[in-house]
């Protein structure tokens, strides 16, 4: 099974990835994750990508799609895999359909999850994240069972970089710009399934669960 999981920044498309990873016992791949990464290992393609991250702004599609090709080739993936974050423009979906089509597979589910803008920068402002286990909590409606320590590893959890506000408001611009043309895309190819993302993660959850086969 292929999952893409759309929507804006902090709409809570980790979260869900991470469940619908354990319920369907599918690898979740978040793009923001592996550049995160390489950023953190301070390797060539962390070095290319902290520029455009820093500014809220896209990596270039070549980059992205060319790291995902090694990505989705990995052992892991071929029973299927849920995408948090990719694609993010419609050359990236373009990319996608060709890999699929080259191995006979195509996208099973596109799970459009919409919280409205207003709600964005507080959900934002309050996500803390472990760096370990890549959990995510909310301090204000989501938190951690002991303040500031991920409940499934014990490591200090932390503020992402590109989570302040002035950052957020260019990630929403570019989501706005480049990213939500891929509803209408997915819609087309009927497989676009609209969530309510509002709501605790768990309810969210199981309104996921009840649209999938
Ligand atoms: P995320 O964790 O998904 O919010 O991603 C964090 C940042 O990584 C984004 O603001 C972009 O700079 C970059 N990024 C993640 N996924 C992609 C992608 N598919 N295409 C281009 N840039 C990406």
């Amino acid at each position: 099974m292929i999952i893409i999981l759309l929507g804006a920044p902090g709409a809570g498309k980790g979260t869900q990835g991470k469940m619908l990873s354990e319920k369907y016992a599918l690898p979740e791949i978040s793009t923001g994750d592996i550049l995160r990464a390489e950023v953190k290992d301070n390797t060539d393609l962390g070095k290319e990508a902290e520029e455009y991250m820093k500014k809220g702004e896209l990596v270039p599609d070549a980059v992205i799609i060319g790291m995902m090709k090694n990505r989705m080739n990995c052992e892991d993936c071929k029973n299927g895999f849920i995408l948090d974050g990719f694609p993010r423009t419609v050359e990236q979906a373009d990319a996608l359909e060709n890999m699929l089509k080259n191995e006979g597979k195509n996208v099973d589910y596109v799970l459009n999850i919409a919280v409205p803008e207003e709600k964005i920068i507080r959900r934002i402002s309050g996500r803390r994240s472990c760096p370990e286990c890549k959990s995510v909590y909310n301090i204000y409606f989501n938190p951690p069972k002991e303040d500031a320590v991920c409940d499934h590893c014990g490591c200090s959890l932390v503020l992402r970089d590109d989570d302040n506000e002035e950052t957020v408001k260019s990630r929403l611009s570019t989501y706005n710009q480049k990213t939500s043309p891929l509803v209408d895309y997915y819609r087309k190819s009927g497989t676009l399934i609209e969530i309510d993302g509002n709501g605790t993660p768990d309810k969210i959850f199981e309104n996921i669960a009840g649209n999938l086969k």
